[in-house]
């Protein structure tokens, strides 16, 4: 059964690996923004509540990320394993979801680490479409799409994150190194963590992650 944790800098291709992980081995890829972007587009209440977090690139605060994350471990489709993405993102969540799965007698098994230089991200997030119907995630010049603007696989029409603008790259950034990355040596000390080099073409990346699985 896998429990794996992608771990890597905005840009350092959790989603794009995601995808193809989650189809692979048949588990649910569980991305707390993908849910609060759900959230924000359908307009619940927690979606009102959530805008001013997710649109300024700031972090939704610790205890409305971990109910979020309880109800979605109680859903069926965990039960044979699952793959977090930008989840545990600081240090208190990472010990919040040690003791959730350690209740549930689980641990992740693997914590898989994109590994990419600073300067590399900006260009993949700035060229960074996503299907407004499925989410799949694109990049006008290193995986384009067939026809321009419009997803391969439901014909559903691609959009630019508003929060992928240089500033809110910029906030988001100095956020994951600050208070995300530590959270890998915590993991380190667990002796589950691989280091990928996330610098790769997607396919070559998507190859050493499941040597490592
Ligand atoms: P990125 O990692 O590229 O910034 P995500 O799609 O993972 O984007 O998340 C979008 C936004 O959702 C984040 O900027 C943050 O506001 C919020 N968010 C997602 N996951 C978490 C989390 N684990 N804790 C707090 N906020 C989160
Ligand atoms: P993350 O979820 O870590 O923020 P994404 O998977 O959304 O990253 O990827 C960010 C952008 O970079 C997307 O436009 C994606 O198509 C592109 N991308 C992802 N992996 C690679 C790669 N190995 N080489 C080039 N571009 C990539």
């Amino acid at each position: 059964m896998q429990k794996i944790l992608l771990i890597g800098p905005q840009g350092s291709g959790k989603g794009t690996q995601a995808e193809q992980l989650a189809k692979t081995y048949s588990i649910p890829h569980i991305s707390t923004g993908d849910i609060f972007r759900q959230h924000m587009s359908e307009k619940t209440e927690l979606g009102k509540l959530l805008e001013s977090f997710v649109n300024e690139g700031k972090l939704v605060p610790n205890d409305v990320t971990l109910e979020i994350i309880k109800e979605r471990l109680a859903q069926d489709d965990c039960a044979n394993g699952f793959l977090f993405d930008g989840y545990p993102r600081n240090i208190e969540q990472a010990e919040s979801i040690d003791v959730l799965l350690e209740n549930l007698e689980m641990t992740f098994n693997h914590v898989i680490s994109l590994e990419i230089p600073r300067e590399l991200v900006i260009e993949r997030l700035e060229g960074r479409r996503t299907c407004a119907s499925c989410g799949k995630i694109y990049h006008i010049r290193f995986n384009p799409p067939i026809i321009d603007g419009i997803c391969d696989d439901d014909g559903g029409k691609l959009y630019q994150r508003e929060d992928d603008t240089i500033e809110k790259i910029a906030s988001r950034l100095e956020t994951y190194y600050t208070q995300t990355e530590p959270i890998i040596d915590h993991y380190r000390e667990k002796g589950i963590v691989s280091e990928i080099d996330a610098t790769l073409d997607i396919s070559e990346v998507f190859a050493k992650i499941q040597e490592v699985l």
